[in-house]
């Protein structure tokens, strides 16, 4: 940064999003505070899966998420053990010969992306899982996919962040975001730029902004080390990601470190209703019980619910919200905003610096946001 003077930032929301912001902002020279009004408690990184997915529902979807993994392989040197960081990679699984087709066109999309992948028959599956039923048509896998345990991964970035200078201020809710500042309950704070990183809750700072809580279901085991090795998703996933409609269900599980199996996923659009819904999550569990017969033996013994941060277009908002003097917007993440925190950041980071970053940011622009009302 140039000029003697450190200039100021405030990122308000210390989830994945805001804490990688953070980190990015305070390494390139700002003096950032962070605001949380309550940090590890309510916001959606501390109840997701952790997934880190390259996916392909959009060529931006594949730009960013892309570019999002190599930012993650390239810091995984520097996590430490609360991250959980597991490079198991993704297996893509088929169910009949239409699903094998559908794998096959996104291997060769992958491969024109430089994104390494592998098609397995049913026997390679078998060996490679298993646990999964033996009459699948195949699975693709993408090996370079990892996981990580979410809030321990916002540590970390977080104390990079403190490292280069950042403050966080927990139990500090903000009531209004003006120009240049925040309004907190007794007094405004002012900086040069803001970042509103408040996932599913940016609207109710930034009105405009078409973020809507999908909700989701997520069921934990009890510890059986080794029962699967891999993220292990149903190609049908990526419709019921895709697809905005009131409910679905979809196979979807992850090997912990604990030995623990993370089950999921459910999206629903019912507000911020955040209570079980019992019948969704039979659902999901029957789902996931017809790829893998034997996780009906398992025991779970946790199941809680969150909210993603869904838009229209699939799409995260990231960059200048011109209305606003001096804010800047990260939010909107929907299922993909541990995966797509690093990438997010560099971007943000980029355009806040006048640097050209390394992929395209107009079509995560917020303000596509006014272009839509006013079309
Ligand atoms: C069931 C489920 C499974 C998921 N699985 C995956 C996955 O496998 N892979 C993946 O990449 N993503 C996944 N996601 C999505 C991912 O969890 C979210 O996209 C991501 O956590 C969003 O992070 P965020 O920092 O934007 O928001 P949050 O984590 O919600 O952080 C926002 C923070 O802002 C704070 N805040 C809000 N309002 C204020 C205010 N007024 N003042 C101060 N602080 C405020 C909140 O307390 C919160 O801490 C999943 C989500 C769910 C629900």
């Amino acid at each position: 940064m140039n000029g003697a003077r450190r200039s100021d930032a405030i990122v308000v929301g210390a989830g994945i999003v805001g804490a990688a912001c953070a980190a990015a902002l305070a390494r390139d020279g700002w003096r950032v505070t962070i605001l949380e009004r309550s940090f590890a408690s309510s916001g959606t990184t501390s109840v997701g899966m952790g997934h880190l997915v390259v996916m392909d529902d959009s060529p931006e979807q594949l730009a960013l998420t892309k570019y999002s993994l190599r930012q993650w392989r390239e810091l995984t040197p520097t996590l430490d053990r609360r991250a959980e960081l597991d490079a198991c990679g993704t297996l893509w699984v088929a169910e009949d010969e239409s699903q094998l087709a559908a794998l096959r066109a996104k291997r060769d999309l992958y491969a024109t992306a430089d994104v390494a992948t592998e098609v397995l028959d049913p026997r390679a599956l078998s060996e490679a899982e298993p646990h999964l039923r033996r009459d699948l048509a195949g699975a693709l896998r993408v090996t370079n996919d990892s996981v990580v345990y979410p809030p321990g991964a916002t540590l970390g970035l977080l104390d990079d962040a403190r490292k280069h200078g950042a403050v966080l201020r927990d139990g500090i809710g903000v009531e209004a975001i003006v120009p240049n500042g925040v309004r907190l309950a007794s007094e405004v704070l002012r900086a040069d730029i803001v970042v509103n990183a408040t996932g599913p809750w940016a609207p109710r700072l930034t009105p405009a902004l078409p973020i809507t809580p999908r909700k989701g279901h997520l069921a934990i085991t009890d510890r059986y080390p080794t029962f699967c090795r891999h993220q292990i998703v149903e190609l049908g996933y990526l419709t019921s990601a895709h697809v905005m409609t009131s409910e679905s269900v979809a196979f979807n599980i992850q090997p912990r470190s604990t030995g623990q199996v993370l089950i999921g996923s459910s999206r629903e659009l019912v507000g911020w209703d955040a209570q079980i819904n019992r019948e969704i999550l039979r659902r999901m569990l029957q789902r996931a019980s017809h790829f893998m017969p034997r996780l009906g033996d398992l025991s779970v013994i946790r199941c809680w619910t969150g909210f993603r941060p869904a838009t229209p277009d699939k799409l995260p908002l990231i960059g200048r919200w011109d209305p606003i003097p001096g804010l800047w917007i990260a939010a909107g993440h929907e299922g993909l905003g541990i995966t797509t925190s690093l990438g997010t950041a560099q971007l943000l980071a980029d355009q806040i610096a006048g640097r050209v970053p390394e992929i395209d940011p107009a079509p995560f622009s917020p303000m596509r946001a006014l272009a839509a009302v006013h079309s």
